[in-house]
Order: C-alpha cells, then sequence, then structure tokens
C-alpha cells in the first residue's frame, strides 16, 4: 500500500534494535480515515475466503483488527496477554515471546470466542519474528478451528516471521514491508 509506505516514511521513526515507531498514526493516536483505508485493503484481501472472524492480540492490534472486520462484516475477537477477573476460568493459552517489550507473555482467549466452524483471520500491527501470529494459529488450532490467513499493516521482512509463515503455505498480507532500517534509513520491500 503506497499510502502506507509514504506515512511512514514521513512519521515513522526508527529506534534503537530494530523498532519501528509509528505512534502519530497507528500506534499511540490513530489516524482513523487511514485507518480504515488499511482495513479495506485486508478485507479485499481476504474478501473470497469465507472469514467468520478477526482475531488479534491486545492492545496495538485492536484497532487495525476493528477497521479490517467492519469490511468484512464479521466481528474481532483479541486475545489478552494478562489473566483479568473477567476471563473466565475455561481458555486457550499459549506463551508468546514480544519482541518490543522482550519478555514472554501468555496469552489466552476464552474458548466460547471461538468455534470449530470458525475461519479465522489473524490481524496484526506488526509482523516481526511471527510469534504473536504463531501463538493466535496455536490457538485456532487448539479450537478446532480453521486459519485462513494473516494480515499485518507493517511487516519487518529482515526479522524473516513474515517469509517463514508464507513457506509453510500460510496467505500473509502486509500492506508494507520493510526490508532494512540500517542508519535509520527505510527501504520497503520491490522498491
Ligand atoms: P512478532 O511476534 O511478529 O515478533 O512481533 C509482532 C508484535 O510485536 C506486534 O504485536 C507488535 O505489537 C510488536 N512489534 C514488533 N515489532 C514492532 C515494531 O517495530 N514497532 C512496533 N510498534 N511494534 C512492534
Amino acid at each position: 500500500m503506497k499510502a502506507l509506505e509514504e506515512k511512514i516514511l514521513a512519521e515513522g521513526e526508527v529506534l534503537p534494535g530494530g523498532v519501528l515507531k509509528v505512534g502519530s498514526f497507528l500506534n499511540q493516536q490513530i489516524d482513523i480515515d487511514f485507518l480504515m483505508a488499511m482495513g479495506e485493503d485486508i478485507a479485499d484481501a481476504f474478501k473470497d475466503d469465507g472469514v467468520t472472524k478477526v482475531l488479534t492480540v491486545e492492545a496495538s492490534g485492536i484497532a487495525f483488527a476493528v477497521a479490517a472486520a467492519f469490511y468484512l462484516k464479521v466481528p474481532v475477537t483479541f486475545a489478552k496477554k494478562n489473566k483479568t477477573s473477567n476471563v473466565s476460568s475455561e481458555v486457550y493459552s499459549v506463551p508468546v515471546e514480544s519482541f518490543t517489550h522482550g519478555k514472554t507473555y501468555e496469552i489466552m482467549l476464552p474458548k466460547e470466542y471461538i468455534k470449530p466452524d470458525d475461519r479465522i483471520l489473524i490481524v496484526d500491527d506488526f509482523l516481526a519474528c511471527g510469534n504473536a501470529i504463531k501463538g493466535l494459529c496455536k490457538i485456532v488450532k487448539d479450537a478446532g478451528a480453521c486459519v485462513v490467513g494473516a494480515a499485518s499493516a507493517v511487516e519487518k521482512g529482515f526479522q524473516g516471521g513474515g517469509d517463514e509463515l508464507r513457506r509453510q503455505g500460510m496467505h500473509i498480507h502486509s500492506l508494507a514491508i520493510v526490508e532494512s532500517m540500517e542508519d535509520g534509513k527505510i527501504v520497503f520491500r520491490n522498491n
């Protein structure tokens, strides 16, 4: 998505440790018109897959997932990173190593939110090593449901997670793929 690449170049900030900050329009503040345009692109890529639900993980994936689900006309459900009192005891849970926080979370989703006949589209804001998407895939598998594919706004191609999942046959759709960010210079794939 050319417009996303341009927005990343204009507003993105490369932080130490290979982290891209896009707080001005996706993570800390949300440009809603832009968010909805990204969601429409994702929905279009999966429009023939019979998606019944969009699945993401809190917190930063939620807004983007909602935009995609709006155009697919399906609900969104999200895994939580911490067990709170309103999470029922019957949960699917899986450990996921967080690239940005440098720690492992137990992500969990109450069993009632995925049924075996669901066709799930996994959506997250970033795809880096692929740990979040792999963890969400495990939850869907444990529920006996089907993953139709996964989408991210920004894939950091140099971390390899997206390509690993593509090699496994998964349909991965990323709106912008950052191939390198060396010395703060952002280079996109296919450019
Ligand atoms: P993965 O599990 O694919 O390694 O990383 C994806 C998750 O880490 C996403 O949920 C996202 O929140 C976070 N993440 C990974 N890399 C970045 C980054 O460069 N910038 C931001 N803002 N989040 C990132």
